[in-house]
């Protein structure tokens, strides 16, 4: 049998199962086997790896983990996949579908009951781009520790994951992504390497932990939303920014002034000049004063 993930077999599994992509769930399926190679080699995929796989779709991505990895436990939401993906990957006996919304999942108790064996737990997915960003974000704010994230999203937002700052993708995303990962575009993937094609070019992107951060926030979720309150306008200045997140009485005013006094910074910069370490010395110190 060839396999998945060739323009022929996938248009030949669609038309056997009378199947439409379903725009809603982000259903476009790799037709690329080269790009898929890339992918698993992107993660380094090896038979000691425990693969968690988001949305298998008809099953080529789940096909070329499955030759490599140990493990491969796939989420997929749609039910009408099942039965596909149950004769797509019948001869692989390392592969699990849970019918599941990943965003419900509790990796790490799946993770503990599914995974047996210990060896490194990676994400290796072609992700549903309407949920990109919660779903990333849910990986990193879970307690399932990843040995690597591996996984294709749109360009657009891969380049905010990896920006730098001073540059105009330089954000909120990129702050708490790279606070928490070693980010990186692996490489970029066009539009025709996909059944049916999504408007957008892709990349891929490879997020490892970052261990022992010297400077480290004292309050993630209060550190997410101080950095989010200052880039929700991201045409005003820092000042403003910062008077819309904590208010503009007299009191917070010069609270606010000691702070930026204290930095060294300037109240005219723009939110994207300052860089990850300057956010999380003034969410720490925000937090200090208890606002
Ligand atoms: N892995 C396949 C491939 O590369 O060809 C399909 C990838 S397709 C871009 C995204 C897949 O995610 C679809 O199969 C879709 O049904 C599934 N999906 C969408 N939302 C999901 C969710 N919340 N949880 C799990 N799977 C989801």
């Amino acid at each position: 049998m060839p396999d998945i993930a060739t323009p022929a077999r996938t248009q030949a599994i669609l038309n056997r199962y009378h199947l439409s992509a379903k725009k809603s769930l982000g259903q476009n399926f790799l037709t690329d086997l080269n790009i898929l190679q890339k992918i698993v080699d992107a993660a380094n995929v090896s038979d000691a790896d425990n693969i968690i796989e988001i949305g298998p779709g008809i099953g080529g991505l789940t096909e070329q983990l499955a030759k490599r990895a140990k493990k491969v436990l796939a989420f997929e939401i749609d039910q009408n996949l099942l039965h596909v993906l149950d004769d797509t990957l019948a001869e692989y006996n390392n592969v699990k579908v849970i019918n599941q919304d990943i965003l419900q999942a509790n990796l790490p108790q799946t993770i503990s009951s599914e995974f047996e064996e210990k060896g490194p737990v990676k994400v290796v997915a072609n992700l549903p781009y309407y949920i990109t960003t919660p779903i990333i974000l849910d990986l990193l704010k879970g307690n399932a520790n990843f040995d690597q994230i591996v996984v294709m999203m749109q360009k657009e937002v891969a380049d905010r994951l990896v920006a730098k700052p001073g540059s105009k993708d330089y954000g909120s995303l990129s702050i708490i992504i790279q606070y928490l990962n070693n980010t990186e575009i692996a490489f970029e993937v066009p539009r025709t390497s996909f059944i049916p094609a999504p408007k957008v070019n892709s990349a891929i992107v490879s997020l490892s932990s970052r261990e022992n951060i010297d400077n480290p926030v004292f309050d993630f979720d209060k550190f997410c939303g101080f950095v989010r309150g200052c880039f929700l306008h991201r045409r005003k200045t820092f000042w403003n920014n910062l008077q819309g997140l904590f208010g503009k009485t007299p009191e917070i005013k010069n609270e606010l002034k000691l702070a930026l006094q204290n930095f060294d910074i300037d109240a005219g910069i723009r939110p994207e000049k300052l860089s990850i370490d300057e956010y999380v010395e003034l969410a720490n110190y925000f937090h200090d004063k208890k606002m």
